[in-house]
């Protein structure tokens, strides 16, 4: 029986794995199966009593299925995991689960773009009448809450603007209601933040990102506690959704090292956000171990650490210049997703609906990798400094006159 006081370096390395049931290695292997036989037909009808969690048919998961589910529930201190085949997978399927035709969800306004799309064009085609929050409020959230309200939907922090919710308010809130609290929690992982802890019903991952840590599998996971597990693993198994054994593999292996790479991706990230600050092109970084504001006295209270990926808002900028620092850099590759060992950059574009905008500068999303920090800010400052004689009133003057 495990012991409830371990740490969390040790529940990653020790989470899900039973060697004995494997002849002793390490790793539990890759397990592909579609049929699985029996010796007789009694035995047959007698796996079938054990809905989950155990080896009957290929799409309800393999061994590797399980470990992934066991270690998942571990660390995030939930009663159980259900896996999906993307992150995105993951989201929409818990919210199916939960709500059908009149019901009410409540989303925060910085929610992941792609989540944000499925709640307005599935959901609502689906008669579910969908409120999107401010992502700073707290226990007026039980204004919004109505009859039908079933969950509160949380990302913390916000995609692309990365504010802190006040995850204990809004479940002190919304406690006495039957409402769920739902939380994305793929910035942080459940090595640095644990919503089910704060009062939080479900916790949900895109595995992609720094739990498989590589930039080379796709996966999703939600946590639940026993109240709301049974009706998101239902769901999932009665819409044959699965993640695959090769995915569940790459992921247990990436959560074994999950601490160490995120304790260096906070390390440097804090380092580069320090050095950005310095130059004049960079207004603002958005990052919630970064500043003094309300999303950085959340994040004290309620996270044990910050990962890599923050946003950064230049000074003003021309469009072409941004493009020119982007495409300026050696270090930082040009992509989606983020999470692996690789730093990346973007621009972004934050959507919003019911709170207003408060950034003046093009807004940029870094992510920080593994590589050396004095490497990397030496690669941005050189690339801000692009970015700024191209942008100075010089310089453009001269860009006029060329054409
Ligand atoms: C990437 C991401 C997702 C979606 O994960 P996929 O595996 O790409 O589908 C969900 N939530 C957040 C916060 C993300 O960054």
């Amino acid at each position: 029986m495990r012991s409830p006081k371990r740490k969390r370096d040790t529940t990653l390395v020790h989470a899900g794995r039973h060697p004995s049931e494997f002849g002793g290695v390490v790793n539990t292997p890759v397990v592909r199966a579609s049929t699985v036989l029996y010796p007789d037909l009694a035995s047959y009808e007698r796996s079938r009593a054990k809905k989950f969690g155990a080896l009957r048919y290929g799409r309800y998961g393999t061994q590797t299925a399980f470990a992934f589910e066991e270690a998942m529930a571990e660390c995030e201190s939930g009663d159980g995991a259900v896996l999906y085949p993307s992150g995105l997978s993951a989201i929409a399927g818990v919210l199916k689960s939960m709500l059908g035709h009149g019901d009410h969800l409540l989303v925060v306004d910085t929610v992941y773009g792609p989540a944000r799309a499925f709640c307005e064009n599935e959901l609502r085609r689906c008669g579910v009448d969908v409120t999107f929050y401010d992502p700073a409020i707290d226990s007026s959230i039980g204004e919004l809450i109505r009859p039908r309200t079933r969950v509160v939907y949380c990302e913390s922090p916000g995609s692309l603007t990365f504010e802190v919710q006040d995850i204990p308010a809004l479940a002190a809130a919304s406690k006495s209601r039957d409402v769920a609290i739902v939380v994305d929690n793929t910035w942080a992982t459940p090595f640095f933040h644990q919503p089910l802890k704060l009062g939080a019903h479900v916790a949900i991952h895109a595995a992609t990102k720094y739990i498989v840590g590589h930039s080379d599998a796709m996966l999703g996971v939600a946590v639940a506690r026993n109240s709301h597990l049974p009706q998101i693993r239902n769901w999932a198994a009665e819409h044959g959704v699965l993640a695959g054994p090769d995915e569940c593999w790459l992921a247990l292996r990436g959560l074994r090292s999950l601490g160490a790479r995120l304790r260096q991706h906070q390390e440097t990230a804090k380092q580069v956000v320090a050095a950005l600050l310095e130059h004049p092109a960079v207004r603002r970084v958005l990052y919630p171990a970064s500043g003094s504001g309300d999303s950085n006295q959340l994040w004290c209270r309620d996270f044990s650490g910050a990962s890599g990926l923050f946003g950064m808002e230049l000074t003003d900028a021309e469009p072409d210049t941004v493009r020119t620092f982007i495409d300026s850099l050696d270090l930082f590759g040009i992509g989606s997703s983020w999470g692996g060992f690789e730093s990346l950059v973007l621009p972004s574009n934050p959507v919003r609906t019911a709170t207003l905008p408060h950034w003046t500068g093009p807004l940029l999303r870094l992510h920080i990798g593994l590589e050396d920090p004095d490497d990397l800010i030496e690669d941005l400052h050189r690339g801000l400094d692009v970015l700024r004689a191209a942008n100075s009133p010089t310089e453009r003057k001269r860009n006029v006159q060329d054409r």
